[in-house]
């Protein structure tokens, strides 16, 4: 079942970045590797999304593969805590943030106007109408960026639209939720000062704040003082796998009452119920988190993001080319027509619209 298909959250531009330019897939061709490219886009209906830049940690030992975190510590009934990584130098993040913003527009210039990178939503519908790759500019965690916000102002010019304040770790802005199962998201404090000034520039910009890795009280932080709609790009729900990366009930009724989105994570440890990452999973859980949510905060606020190229995806999801069974799925547990084309694009298209303009 083949809808047009945006989403809140892929690696792909740092899964191509770690590999030697000679060792790189190419974006343009189809590869068994991986989660995302032009030919199984295109296959699974996939049209565009955010394209996270993320900067992984600086030592070997504690960098990460899909689905599986170093410094892990489990405990006999099947939770587990990651040591939480250490902060990145500034030097180190914006050395590795160019080289990255660099690699996009290379991808972007090589593919030959199959891919877009985006600034506004008219671009977006265009791209959805021309069969275009739209391409939003997302940064997860937001190291390569100044106490003094001098940065903000230069990659907004250089097109990014969207931030994630932290990943997993802390910053000078803001602490990040660990990954711990079971473990509430309410660990450790709020956004600091500086956290709280990259919020309010990024209101007037109208660059998209977004909360998913950010702890609980850095969620209220910014429940009080946005001005947009409250956006998680990829989490679950919490109710249904108590992992510390999803959304407790009271954070999904927020982002109903701002008209915010929660885009639905397909990473197999944030969608079951031992929170487990093991990949013999099946998409059904991520039709049960979205059902959940329905329930609970109404179809106008969920939506699709796949963690594509960054996490482990369920086995008869596979990748991007398996998009249309998630469609299916979502079809015969009762989702409707108007509810599909909602959840599949036109939430992300609304919040987008809400928040850049
Ligand atoms: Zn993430």
């Amino acid at each position: 079942m083949n809808y047009p298909i945006f989403d809140g959250h892929n690696d792909t531009i740092l899964s191509l970045y770690l590999k030697k330019p000679g060792e790189r897939r190419s974006f343009s061709e189809k590869s068994d590797s991986g989660h995302i490219d032009l030919p199984r886009a295109r296959e699974g209906g996939l049209f565009g999304g955010f394209f996270a830049h993320f900067i992984p940690n600086q030592a070997k030992s504690e960098q990460l593969s899909p689905g599986s975190y170093p410094g892990t510590s489990s405990d006999a009934a099947g939770g587990y805590e990651v040591k939480k990584a250490v902060g990145l130098p500034y030097e180190y993040a914006t050395r590795f943030a160019m080289g990255m913003a660099n690699l996009m527009f290379e991808i972007e210039r090589d593919s030959g106007g199959e891919l877009k990178l985006v600034r506004t939503v008219s671009e977006i519908a265009q791209c959805m109408q021309d069969g275009v790759m739209a391409m939003i500019y997302h940064f997860e965690g937001a190291e390569m960026i100044d106490e003094d916000l001098n940065a903000l102002y230069l990659f907004y010019q250089a097109g990014m639209r969207s931030l994630g304040p932290v990943w997993s770790r802390d910053n000078i802005f803001a602490h990040g939720v660990p990954f711990k199962f079971p473990s509430s998201p309410d660990v450790g404090p709020g956004l600091t000062d500086a956290g709280k000034r990259l919020l309010r520039a990024c209101n007037e910009l109208g660059v998209l704040f977004d909360l998913s890795h950010l702890n609980e009280k850095g969620f209220w932080d910014v429940e009080s003082l946005s001005n947009a709609p409250l956006v998680a790009t990829h989490s679950n729900a919490h109710a249904l796998c108590q992992s510390a990366r999803n959304l407790t009930d009271k954070q999904l009724d927020a982002i109903r009452a701002t008209n915010g989105v929660v885009g639905l994570n397909y990473h197999v440890g944030f969608l079951r119920e031992d929170g487990k990452s093991v990949k013999d999973s099946s998409l059904s859980d991520i039709v049960r988190h979205a059902r959940y949510m329905a329930d609970r905060i109404g179809t106008d606020h969920i939506a699709l993001g796949s963690d594509f190229d960054g996490a482990m995806m369920p086995a008869d999801l596979k990748d991007a080319a398996g998009l249309p069974k998630l469609v299916q799925a979502l079809a015969d547990a009762g989702f409707d027509h108007g509810d599909l084309e909602k959840i599949t694009h036109k939430n992300w298209l609304r919040v987008l619209r809400d928040t850049w303009e």
